[in-house]
């Protein structure tokens, strides 16, 4: 039997993209998924396609960037499946632009989905996970987490918090047999490149797209990750397409 199956997982951001593929992925495994995002009618549709692969999925409409939001998702989360196995903290956006343009908003944006909605899900989760001593929280961080590139600097700053705070939380967790897991894509296909609301550099982003690999690739990582023995903690995955050297 998979590792997978019946665990329940929260997935962020589930409405496209990576968070859309990993949950087909985890349910054509046996997980019993809670999808959240905003767009209501992207998980109605997500949590239908699985249900009628004869998979398991409830979904909360939940803005990461609220912490009682997130709150509500943990707590709605143990009351239908009385527990929780494994957050992913996947819900992200890349509005890319240079720094003299000045683009406060986005960068406010990046700092509260891609930072803060990371932090909010982990606060949300550890207390049931600390009191079971069981449980597993993937954060999406990004090759930007690891290079910065004239152009991503915000974002790149967002996903370097990101993999700060998977080790630390891998460090403080460790006797509580929580594991911890930092995902790093390169380019994959989705919607992420929409969020670039500065119309000059969207085109390079989606020039350099073109190479981008399927969301699938990285579900299959993630979980990789998960069925691993829980003994056993997937630190960190770096996924590119063969063909991007940056
Ligand atoms: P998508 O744009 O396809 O998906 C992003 C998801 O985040 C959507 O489901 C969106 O749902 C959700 N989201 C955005 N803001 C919020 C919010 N405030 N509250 C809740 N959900 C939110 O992009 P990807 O699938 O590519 O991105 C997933 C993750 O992977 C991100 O963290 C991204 O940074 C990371 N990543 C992606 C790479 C790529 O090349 N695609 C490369 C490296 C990392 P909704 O709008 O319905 O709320």
């Amino acid at each position: 039997m998979s590792n997978i199956q019946d665990k329940v997982v929260i997935i962020t951001g589930a409405s496209s993209g990576i968070g859309e593929a990993t949950a087909k992925e985890l349910s054509s495994k046996g997980a019993k998924l809670v999808l959240a995002a905003r767009r209501e009618e992207r998980l109605q549709k997500l949590q239908h396609d699985i249900q009628s692969h004869g998979g398991q999925a409830i979904y909360k409409v939940t803005d990461v960037t609220s912490v009682e939001q997130m709150e509500e998702l943990a707590s709605y989360t143990l009351k239908k499946f009385g527990k929780i196995d494994v957050l992913i903290n996947n819900a992200g956006l890349m509005p890319n632009s240079f720094l003299y343009k000045r683009r406060v908003d986005d960068w406010n944006q990046m700092v509260d989905v891609n930072i803060k909605g990371v932090l909010y899900g982990i606060a949300a989760v550890l207390p049931s996970m600390r009191e079971r001593k069981s449980g597993h929280i993937i954060n999406l961080s990004s090759v930007a987490g690891h290079v910065v590139g004239a152009g991503s600097a915000v974002y790149a700053g967002t996903k370097f918090a990101v993999r700060a705070i998977s080790e630390g939380l891998r460090k403080e967790e460790a006797d509580n047999n929580i594991r911890s897991t930092i995902i790093s894509p390169g380019m994959v296909k989705s919607e992420l490149p929409e969020s670039i609301t500065d119309m000059e550099f969207k085109p390079v982003v989606e020039k350099m797209y073109e190479r981008a690999i399927e969301a699938e690739s990285i579900a299959r990582a993630i979980a990789f990750a998960i069925e691993q023995p829980s003994n056993v903690a997937i630190n960190e995955m770096l996924i590119r397409p063969t063909s991007q050297e940056r």
